[in-house]
């Protein structure tokens, strides 16, 4: 499989600061940030499959744009996955006929533009050998990480969470994981601010990271503009030993 980040930024300000989306192959989006906005069109409408960590706005930003962009260009419905906390909140908070139309009911119920697929943690999808599991997350909403599978080795994406032991385990599971996205929204020094938004500062990802006992290559996202560098800093006065990069926009991970 191969991963493209089309954005990983915590924020927006230019050309390089996308929200938080990923281009699997070229079917499936892993959240639905604001990079998805650079794909053209007819790339665009060969998405099938969206999966999406939670509702907050960051992760399903081109969402509502996307479906009204492709919908006509495409013979089947485009497949949201999503637990049912997500896709209840996007229903009645977005696609609500106020802020968006109700593409899932769009031209009609049965042969809708797209489709919400429920999916529980620890639930997987099987899409032509690929498969995607939702793991466990602890954020403000609902919120899952995805575990993306091969066949030959895995790719782990926290997507938002706070310290969360289950889904270390989850990671530790996995028997051949190439890579590990790991979020890093803010500096030690917003310790408190990121408690009470349940993100991750580098304090608290390094005791992620000293919890493994697998050994992936560990990208950094979802860094906050302005804080960036001050977090990778941190990360690597912790743990100068691992190997640690921050995540870039444009990447492609191949596992
Ligand atoms: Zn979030
Ligand atoms: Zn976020």
């Amino acid at each position: 499989m191969k991963l493209r980040v089309l954005g990983c930024s915590g924020g927006i300000g230019g050309s390089q600061s996308r929200t938080t989306s990923f281009l699997v192959d070229d079917d499936i989006l892993v959240d639905c940030g604001t990079g998805v906005g650079d794909l053209p069109l007819e790339v665009l409408s060969r998405i099938d499959h969206v999966f999406l960590t939670h509702a907050h706005l960051d992760h399903i930003a081109a969402l509502p744009l996307l479906i009204d962009s492709v919908g006509e260009l495409r013979s089947k419905p485009l497949l949201v996955h999503a637990t049912p906390e997500t896709i209840r909140i996007l229903h009645s908070h977005i696609f609500n006929w106020l802020v968006w139309p109700d593409f899932s009911a769009i031209p009609d119920q049965h042969q809708p533009f797209m489709r919400f697929q429920p999916m529980m943690v620890g639930e997987h999808v099987d899409l032509r050998g690929r498969r995607i599991t939702a793991l466990p997350a602890r954020h403000t909403v609902p919120a899952v990480a995805f575990c993306l599978d091969s066949g030959s080795g895995q790719l782990v994406f926290s997507g938002d969470t706070a310290y969360c032991p289950e889904l270390i385990d989850a990671i530790n599971a996995q028997p051949q994981l190439r890579h590990l996205i790991l979020e890093t929204a803010f500096a030690d020094e917003q310790h408190g601010l990121a408690l009470a938004s349940r993100h991750l500062c580098p304090s608290m990802s390094l005791t992620v990271l000293a919890e493994l006992n697998v050994a992936p290559v560990v990208h950094i996202s979802h860094l906050k503009p302005g804080g960036s560098s001050r977090i990778m800093e941190e990360l690597r006065a912790g743990l100068p030993v691992l190997a640690l990069r921050r995540l870039e926009q444009g990447d492609v991970l191949e596992f």
